[in-house]
């Protein structure tokens, strides 16, 4: 049964971007990949695909490594990030095999060409993958060092006319100050863009901000850890944080 369009607090066509962190897949491991956190992850992603749905994803890679992390030790910058953008790859295709677990047909989509690995991103094609209510985990960042997924999933979520990007983290919005360490921080129902990059509220880097806030695509900020939380949101229930105009 579809999705009332109509209730989705965002939504008109019904394709949304889903970005997540790499660490969201660790679980409470200090690093790399926990497969039932994967699980877990793709089950959010089953109930809404089974709304009808089309969903893009990015994952990041910084449970397996940040391009900044490697360039503080030492190592070339350009070659750290390409690094980072190969971990993203790696995440995608988790989720890609959490995914057909469940029986959802998924394509994993590499801004870096990789053929024996996942198909090269070829715009029009991952059109056609969303209109057969294909998932598109969309990897390897956006092909280029310097930047963050963050800011490849907001360039991915305009290409492939996404309503807004769902950014699932560990808390239920944007908040003035750090929850987990302060009692008063004080959650945002709304924030604009602009807010966001005058009080740092590090929803996401700055670049991804402005992209989105160019082309008026709002960031939905809400917590992946509840669970039935993804749903929850598109159906109109849940707290979440809106980034708009
Ligand atoms: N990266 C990059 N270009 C991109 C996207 C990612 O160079 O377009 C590299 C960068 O080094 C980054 C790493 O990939 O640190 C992992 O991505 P990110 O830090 O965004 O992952 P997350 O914090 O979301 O887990």
């Amino acid at each position: 049964m579809p999705v009332n369009l109509s209730e989705l607090p965002v939504t008109t066509h019904g394709r949304v971007m889903l970005k997540i962190s790499g660490e969201a897949l660790m679980g409470d491991q200090g690093y790399g990949l926990h497969p039932p956190t994967v699980a877990r992850i793709a089950q959010e992603v089953k109930t809404v695909h089974d709304l009808g749905v089309e969903i893009c994803m990015v994952i990041g890679g910084g449970n397996i490594f940040r391009g900044l992390q490697g360039s503080a030790q030492g190592m070339e910058r350009t070659t750290a990030d390409y690094m980072g953008m190969l971990a993203t790859v790696m995440n995608a295709l988790a989720m890609q095999a959490a995914l057909e677990a469940l029986k959802i047909h998924t394509r994993v989509i590499s801004a870096i060409p990789m053929d024996q690995v996942c198909e090269p991103y070829i715009r029009r094609r991952a059109v056609r993958h969303l209109e057969k209510k294909r998932v598109c985990i969309f990897a390897a960042g956006t092909g280029n060092p310097y930047f963050t997924t963050d800011t490849a999933a907001t360039l991915r979520a305009n290409e492939m006319a996404c309503e807004a990007i769902f950014k699932g983290t560990k808390v239920d919005g944007v908040y003035d100050k750090d929850p987990n360490k302060f009692a008063d921080a004080k959650r945002y129902d709304t924030v604009t863009y602009d807010e966001v990059l005058q009080k740092h509220l590090g929803v996401m880097d700055a670049s991804a901000i402005a992209l989105a806030r160019d082309n008026n695509l709002p960031i939905i900020v809400f917590s992946l850890d509840e669970p039935g939380g993804f749903c929850g949101i598109l159906a109109g229930r849940g707290t979440y944080t809106k980034v708009h105009g």
